[in-house]
């Protein structure tokens, strides 16, 4: 942003930067209205963003590219700029893999880490169903003790890379007590017996992204496949959540940030009464206001970077930077569109796939009326 510097990112971070481009102009961008019409992406683009380094960029190496959340947030702002919405990168990277560095064995983590960082097995989390989003503790998936295996009877939706996913990690009960207890976390591999894909979502946004229901019916899962301790999962859920709030924060103020520069250059171009739009001084005001808004929420977002770094990013600043982000991305790329005219409306203009696109960051991630729920514990 002009005349801001970001001290959070590193050198490194910036070389990071600049290859990320390169890789997003070279393998991304040609392809991916192509991906947005099929409704997936192609498993070679994951092999090619594995080769790249661009997989599980903040785990050490050989699980992960040896970098830190730094170098993710900079992937997150560089797909965002363009509004690569069809890639799942964020879910399999930093959110299954840093649980699997979490809260895996040895084992675990060598068998499933490294090829997720090549892209040879993606990562999905499956944590809602038809009956349970927001209220997670209502969760009704169940799993039993059979031997050396538990037995999985349940129905996921909404399911981010669940189509593609090698390893899916199931939220499920594994005990009878109601709540937050008797929750448990199981890596389900693909060719499980039992695990079954249902069709792929048609969502209003993201349009590329793969979006399943999984179903399990009697499934046989190896008792070895429970991720930590059983009837943990709920805690271990709420200790990583933080970290998903600030990417979509991350991405909106990415997201504002290009299409803002993109909506000066539109409106400079454009002309009505015989004068560009942007000389009217509503276009301008309107302009101003969302570089001021923009600059305020970078600052905060970078502080929210700053501190997860450090490990000390609280839930509650982590949920106030996702309740601000997407509500703030929201009204400013509806401005934006507006001032494309008509042209906004049209399918090969990218404001308005963004503007679509942005809607799913008041929902995802815990909505934003559970995000007002965290803040408001805390006052
Ligand atoms: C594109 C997409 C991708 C997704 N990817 C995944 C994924 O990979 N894995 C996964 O597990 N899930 C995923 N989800 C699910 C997502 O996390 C849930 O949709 C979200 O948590 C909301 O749950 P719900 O849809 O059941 O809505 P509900 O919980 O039914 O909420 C409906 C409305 O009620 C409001 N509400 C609920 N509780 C309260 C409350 N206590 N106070 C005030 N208002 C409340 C909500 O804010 C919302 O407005 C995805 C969703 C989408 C759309």
């Amino acid at each position: 942003m002009d005349g801001m510097t970001r001290p959070v990112f590193r050198d490194d971070h910036e070389q990071f930067r600049v290859q990320v481009r390169r890789f997003v102009e070279r393998e991304i961008k040609p392809f991916h209205a192509g991906w947005e019409e099929q409704g997936i992406v192609p498993v070679s683009l994951w092999r090619k963003a594995g080769e790249e380094g661009l997989l599980n960029c903040m785990l050490p190496v050989p699980y992960g590219q040896g970098g830190d959340f730094g170098h993710s947030a900079v992937l997150i702002e560089e797909l965002a700029r363009v509004n690569a919405s069809a890639l799942g990168f964020s879910v399999h990277s930093e959110v299954v893999a840093p649980y699997l560095h979490a809260y895996g064995s040895e084992d675990q983590k060598r068998r499933w880490l490294p090829a997720m960082a090549r892209g040879e097995l993606i990562g999905a989390i499956a944590m809602t169903e038809p009956g349970a989003g927001s209220d997670v503790k209502a969760i009704r998936t169940s799993a039993r003790r059979d031997g050396d295996h538990f037995i999985l009877n349940g129905q996921k939706t909404f399911i981010s890379n669940g189509h593609n996913a090698g390893i899916v990690i199931v939220v499920a009960r594994t005990g009878t007590e109601p709540g937050a207890k008797g929750i448990s976390l199981l890596c389900v591999e693909e060719g499980t017996p039992g695990f079954t894909r249902g069709k792929r979502l048609k969502k209003i946004g993201l349009r590329g992204q793969d979006t399943a229901e999984l179903f399990f019916e009697n499934a046989r899962v190896p008792a070895a496949n429970l991720l930590g301790e059983e009837g943990q999962g709920f805690k271990y859920l709420m200790h990583e959540l933080s970290q998903e709030r600030l990417i979509i924060a991350v991405r909106a103020a990415a997201s504002i940030e290009a299409f803002l520069a993109r909506t000066i250059d539109y409106t400079r171009g454009r002309k009505a009464f015989g004068q560009t739009v942007f000389d009217y001084q509503n276009t301008r005001f309107k302009l101003a206001e969302a570089k001021a808004q923009l600059t305020m929420l970078r600052v905060f977002v970078d502080d929210c970077l700053a501190l997860h770094l450090r490990r000390e990013l609280s839930a509650e600043r982590a949920a106030m930077a996702k309740l601000n982000g997407s509500d703030m991305q929201n009204r400013l790329l509806d401005e934006f569109l507006q001032l494309h005219g008509g042209y906004g409306f049209m399918s090969e203009c990218e404001i308005g796939g963004a503007w679509i696109d942005a809607r799913v960051g008041r929902i995802y991630g815990g909505t934003n009326e559970i995000m007002k729920e965290i803040v408001a514990r805390g006052l």
